[in-house]
């Protein structure tokens, strides 16, 4: 796979850096490369040699070596990276001032199609967002790398996916202090493991989400292959069908036929087996950093009411992002919209956290109940 030019020009920025950073002595060449003197430790880390040269781009300068996403170069600078740089606090201490015409920005995000809700106040707040960086490797007769990214609102529980992607850009420009202002009151830091169990859950359904197009394009070859491996088999098994029916029941000739269709059929089944194996596809995720984001919001109070129950959620407007955030699937973390409320504790869920069970068809809410309250089946 090439880099994008956009992403080339990063990488090799990425990699001048963090190489004059270990005192290596880094000149640009032509066309997009490095040439590098790098000191022994660093020759070690990326296992390269003293005076090396790098390429980045679609050509390379001569007798470069290309560094990209793909092989191991990751793992190199990973190894010379360390621990380093894989927690850091950024506070954006940015105007903010008040949105426009809440009431609006909350019918746009908040879409409930069993209750309703009405918005009790906007205040000014501060919250903390952990985003978490993943790396994804998806194996089968083909390997791609993926980073994923999932961030958290500690204040709100909220998985803003949008509002976390929007903030990208202004995670690199903005001018940052490390140190909270002081006087001002920020969510208590989670616990590991009510990280962990968040992690747990939003993960699958956003990594399922990046691998999408992968797995389709591993499903269409799979299933081409599939479609030639039958209608070869079928036309052999067809054939000796067609010949054993042309002798009497009993009849050797006919005996043989059969038996050659069976084996046949059990060669299919055999290639069949062997096509899932090669298409069988291993993913591994590994944690790669996490940014602790500290940046003033405004704070929306809003009451949900469900038949004769309420109960108040906060959400919060990212003034960066100029987004409100919608609020996190209690049952699976999922970014599908509309969110349904549930009866027994006005959980908010997505459809499928208040679907029918599997076994007895009886609706219940996944966030309240970890299996069918009516008949103890799973899902
Ligand atoms: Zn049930
Ligand atoms: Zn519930």
């Amino acid at each position: 796979m090439l880099l994008e030019p956009q992403e080339e020009s990063r990488m090799q920025h990425f990699v001048a850096d963090l190489l004059r950073y270990e005192d290596a002595l880094v000149e640009p060449i032509e066309p997009e490369g490095l040439e590098v003197l790098a000191p022994p430790d660093v020759q070690r880390a990326l296992g390269m040699g003293e005076l090396s040269r790098l390429g980045f781009g679609a050509t390379m300068p001569s007798g470069a070596q290309r560094v990209g996403m793909e092989g191991d170069w990751l793992d190199r600078f990973a190894r010379l990276l360390g621990s380093r740089g894989r927690w850091s606090r950024r506070v954006l201490t940015v105007e903010t001032k008040a949105p426009n015409d809440p009431e609006r920005l909350l019918g746009h995000e908040l879409v409930l199609d069993n209750a309703t809700y009405r918005l009790q106040s906007v205040t000014p707040a501060w919250t903390r967002y952990l985003v978490m960086d993943f790396r994804a490797s998806a194996v089968s007769d083909d390997k791609r790398d993926f980073i994923t990214r999932v961030g958290v609102n500690l204040a709100t529980g909220a998985l803003p996916d949008a509002v976390i992607l929007a903030l990208g850009p202004f995670l690199d420009r903005l001018e940052v202090d490390p140190v909270v202002p002081g006087g001002i009151k920020l969510p208590a830091m989670w616990n590991r493991a009510r990280v962990v169990d968040l992690v747990g859950r939003a993960l699958p359904v956003r990594l399922n989400v990046a691998l999408d197009p992968f797995v389709k394009g591993l499903r269409r070859r799979l299933s081409r292959d599939q479609d030639r491996l039958h209608r070869y088999h079928n036309d052999l098994h067809h054939e000796a069908m067609h010949r054993a029916l042309g002798s009497p029941a009993g009849d050797p000739k006919r005996t043989r036929e059969e038996q050659r269709a069976e084996a046949i059929a059990r060669e299919y089944r055999a290639k069949l087996d062997d096509l899932a194996r090669q298409y069988a596809t291993r993913v591994t995720v590994e944690w790669v950093q996490t940014l602790e984001l500290v940046v003033p919001v405004h704070r929306f109070a809003v009451q949900i009411r469900r038949r004769k129950a309420d109960r108040m959620i906060a959400l919060d407007w990212n003034p960066l992002a100029r987004r409100l955030e919608a609020p996190m699937c209690e049952a699976t973390a999922g970014m599908e919209r509309p969110r349904l409320v549930c009866d027994d504790a006005l959980h908010l869920v997505v459809p499928a956290g208040l679907a029918p069970c599997a076994g007895c068809g009886r609706a219940f809410c996944r966030a309240c109940h970890a299996v069918c309250p009516k008949c103890g089946v799973h899902g």
